[in-house]
């Protein structure tokens, strides 16, 4: 990761349906209890290799629920292991941190474009068309 949904998620499924690697769980299955989808980030690869961007992003129609979050990499592993804004996988017992396993990342989002918030869909008002 990764990319993260925010409480704007209307539940449609649109994202779940484009994921490429199944990243994307439903309500019901939100590790964190809370009423909208979930992005897991020990799976998610911000569609590198498979699309030029997020499809998440791309087909939601809630605009700015998916935004962009830290890259899945041993820098963050903390982020990901002490925020409250994930419940990790786990495998024999140990948690698919980013200190398990790294993901591709985009490598072209920059770290100011990141952080919980940080939207990945612009909204088309806000696209400089000049
Ligand atoms: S960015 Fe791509 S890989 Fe990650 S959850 Fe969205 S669709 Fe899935
Ligand atoms: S496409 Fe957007 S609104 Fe629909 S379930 Fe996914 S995050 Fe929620």
């Amino acid at each position: 990761m990764s990319v993260i949904i925010d409480d704007t998620c209307i539940t449609c499924d649109a994202c779940l349906q484009n994921c490429p690697v199944n990243a994307i769980v439903d309500d019901s299955e939100n590790p964190t209890g809370e009423n909208r989808y979930y992005v897991q980030p020990e799976k998610c690869i911000e569609c590198v290799g498979v699309y030029d961007d997020p499809q998440c992003a791309a087909i939601c129609p809630s605009i700015g629920c998916i935004t962009w979050d830290m890259p899945y990499s041993k820098e963050f592993d903390a982020h990901f292991v002490n925020g409250e804004t994930y419940k990790l996988g786990t495998k024999n017992g140990v948690v698919k941190s980013p200190s398990f396993r790294e993901k591709k990342y985009r490598q072209d989002i920059p770290m100011e474009m990141r952080g919980v918030g940080k939207e990945v869909q612009v909204a088309p008002e806000e696209l400089d068309v000049g």
